[in-house]
């Protein structure tokens, strides 16, 4: 009896306090990866509402994309797109024809198609694939052999033994996705992230959201924060998925025109409005190295960079280097909109 009395009046205070805005986050496993809500919700019951969605919705593109998944939309291309075009959902297809418009703008070190060598690599259990296998399977890289037919949305593969993979753009996709679902609802101030690549929405109520850049070797320390509001920032790191023997490190970022894993940077952070652009472009940034990198980027005004090196020195993209000391006597710098500054 007091039992039920206890209940009914915590039934009644839960029924009559006021609704409290407050910051909400959520952690899930999809995609193979840690997947991470917050947002500024005015209504726990509409955020918990949301953050639903928003898995809802990375949970659906997973099912779509996974190369884990054999009924997924991707394995039927790569079973098959060898003998046939395979016709696909034409959201699959138009991230397949942007993943090549991607290779397109950076020499190739962003591909897909990369996985006709990746798949021989299994990190968990330390097997990388001998030069000999590597040399038999890299001719089936290269994303210019995907045949895309538009009116049909079908994929064919123009040589024999290739695989695609969108392990490389598949989470900023999802990422972008949860995110218009948060706007669509209403949610003006949110993180969404899976595994590296995250975007924000708004600020946290006046000050920028602090992100930070690990250390390639040590989890818990951090190496940089950067202040960002409304705008997406993808990491790719050699620590992530990676064995070491004899002195190599075998990680998941394999250079397209070698096969074997990019060793030019440790880490690359990649800033732009979109987890779409930073996850692809943070690939390219670790196969092409620092400098052709920034070359590229520093062209792009829309992206920024963060590379810590091997040697653990930090290089950033221009909009992102603290000014040059003015010289004495000089008239202050001008303040207003730029880049964050680290
Ligand atoms: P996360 O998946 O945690 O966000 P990354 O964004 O660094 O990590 O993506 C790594 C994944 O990118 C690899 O597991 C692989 O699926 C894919 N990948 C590796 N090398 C390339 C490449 N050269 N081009 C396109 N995708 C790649
Ligand atoms: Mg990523």
């Amino acid at each position: 009896m007091t039992c039920r009395i206890a209940g009914f009046f915590s039934l009644l205070l839960i029924c009559v306090s006021p609704a409290r805005a407050d910051w909400m986050q959520r952690t899930e496993a999809i995609m193979g990866t840690r997947c991470y809500v917050e947002l500024w919700a005015d209504d726990p019951v509409k955020g918990n509402d949301d953050i639903d969605a928003v898995m809802a919705e990375l949970r659906r593109i997973d099912a779509l994309m996974s190369h884990y998944k054999p009924e997924s939309e991707l394995s039927q291309i790569n079973q098959h797109a060898n003998e046939r075009p395979v016709q696909v959902d034409k959201e699959l297809f138009d991230l397949i024809k942007l993943s090549t418009h991607f290779s397109q703008i950076t020499e190739g070190a962003f591909d897909i198609t990369y996985a006709s060598v990746g798949y021989l690599y299994d990190y968990p259990n330390h097997i990388h694939p001998s030069d000999a296998q590597i040399r038999a399977k890299l001719p089936a890289v290269n994303w210019r052999n995907l045949l895309l037919d538009e009116e049909h949305h079908s994929v064919r593969f123009e040589h024999p033994g290739m695989r695609i993979d969108l392990g490389g753009i598949g989470k900023g996709y999802a990422v972008d996705r949860g995110i218009e679902i948060l706007k669509a609802r209403g949610v003006a101030r949110a993180l969404v992230t899976a595994g590296g690549d995250s975007r924000i929405i708004g600020d946290r109520m006046g000050k920028p959201w602090l992100v930070a850049i690990r250390h390639p070797d040590n989890p818990n320390k951090v190496v940089t924060r950067i202040p960002l509001s409304d705008s997406a920032v993808s990491t790719s790191g050699d620590y992530e998925r990676f064995f070491d023997e004899g002195g190599v490190r075998y990680h998941h970022i394999i250079d397209p025109h070698t096969g074997h894993s990019a060793s030019k940077v440790r880490s690359a952070t990649i800033l732009a409005p979109t987890a779409t652009q930073t996850d692809g472009m943070s690939k390219t940034a670790f196969v092409l190295g620092p400098e052709k990198a920034l070359e590229i980027i520093n062209r792009m005004p829309e992206y920024d960079a963060v590379f810590v090196l091997p040697d653990g020195k930090m290089l950033y993209s221009n909009g992102l280097r603290p000014p040059e000391p003015r010289p004495p006597g000089a008239a202050p710098a001008a303040t207003g909109a730029g880049s964050a500054r680290p």
